[in-house]
């Protein structure tokens, strides 16, 4: 199933850890912080999305 990932920006500081784990979810935005690029995380792309978010240092990435 799809699922939605959602990066709280005043939590995030722009390590770029979630962007090298799943490239294909998350990126640097222009701000210098992390944001998702695809709305909808296809089913072969969650368990690459879950490990960013359990590696991201300041748990700044959401599951919804
Ligand atoms: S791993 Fe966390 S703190 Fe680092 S860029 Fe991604 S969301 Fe931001």
């Amino acid at each position: 199933m799809a699922k939605k990932f959602v990066v709280k920006k005043d939590t995030c500081i722009g390590c770029g850890v979630c962007a090298a784990v799943a490239s294909a979810v998350f990126a640097i935005g222009s701000d210098g912080l992390a944001e998702t690029v695809i709305s909808e995380v296809p089913e072969d792309l969650v368990s690459q999305a879950e490990e960013a978010m359990a590696s991201c240092p300041v748990q700044a990435i959401v599951e919804e």
